[in-house]
């Protein structure tokens, strides 16, 4: 079986305090064998997280990860975080390339691939977000657009190196919306999506974790993650709340 990741992007939400709540609220969550939870909180609050979980002795398996990164190693980069700074402070994913990235801080998908190249250099795993919008969905663009988002990550690290990568398909018109894709849309686009690397490695194509997000919720999520292909959640909004946050990695 392959690796299920529940993974949630606070964006930029949370406190201190949400910290505090959500490990104690994950420290009483039971998860099946094959499941990582991953919590991306702002910046400020990585090495709270990490001291809170250490303090908790919250499972290892219930890990830290940074919401962006800077593709460059360290020097005069005001403003940027460095992949070493996040190992330090005992993050293990980071989330790349999402799509408010790439849309209000015009992240390209070239640069979007250096910070993964980076990323796995430093021994974190990326978790790569992918995803139309809602006018390239109508327009039958998506395929392009994924394969347009995912083929320069191809170029810039290999096929092989994607066994150590997640990816996350979030269609843009889903994210924040409350309009999720219906299962069987989402399971169409990430069979898609594992095809593609296939058609590089069938190997490491069975090996990677596509995860969902967009709009996704206690109600949706079962439905969601029952399909072939998606392997877990990136989640927003319902990431914020300890318990809805609680119930779906459990059931994970
Ligand atoms: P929502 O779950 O709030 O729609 O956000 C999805 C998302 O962008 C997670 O990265």
């Amino acid at each position: 079986t392959r690796q299920a990741i529940v993974a949630a992007n606070w964006k930029m939400n949370g406190n201190l305090s949400l910290v505090k709540e959500m490990v104690s609220g994950l420290k009483q969550v039971t998860l099946a064998s094959n499941v990582n939870v991953v919590v991306c909180p702002s910046f400020p609050y990585l090495a709270a997280f990490s001291a809170e979980s250490a303090e908790q002795s919250l499972s290892a398996t219930i890990c830290l990860g940074a919401q962006n990164m800077s593709e460059q190693q360290s020097g005069a980069f005001t403003g940027e975080v460095s992949s070493e700074m996040l190992t330090e402070v005992s993050a293990k994913y980071v989330i790349l390339g999402h799509s408010e990235r790439r849309t209000l801080y015009k992240e390209s998908s070239t640069l979007v691939a250096s910070k993964v190249t980076k990323a796995l250099e430093a021994g974190l795993i990326p978790i790569l977000c992918i995803g139309e919008s809602e006018e390239e969905r109508i327009s039958d663009q998506t395929e392009t657009v994924l394969a347009s988002q995912i083929q320069p990550v191809i170029d810039a690290i290999g096929i092989e190196k994607f066994s150590g990568v997640v990816i996350a398909y979030e269609p843009v018109w889903a994210i924040g919306t409350g309009k999720t894709a219906s299962p069987e849309m989402a399971q169409e686009t990430h069979a898609f999506i594992r095809q593609y690397l296939a058609n590089e490695s069938q190997k490491i194509a069975q090996k990677v974790p596509l995860l969902y997000g967009g709009s996704v919720n206690r109600g949706n999520f079962e439905q969601l993650f029952a399909q072939t292909d998606i392997d877990g959640g990136l989640i927003g909004g319902a990431s914020l709340n300890v318990d809805e946050f609680s119930v779906i990695c459990s059931a994970a």
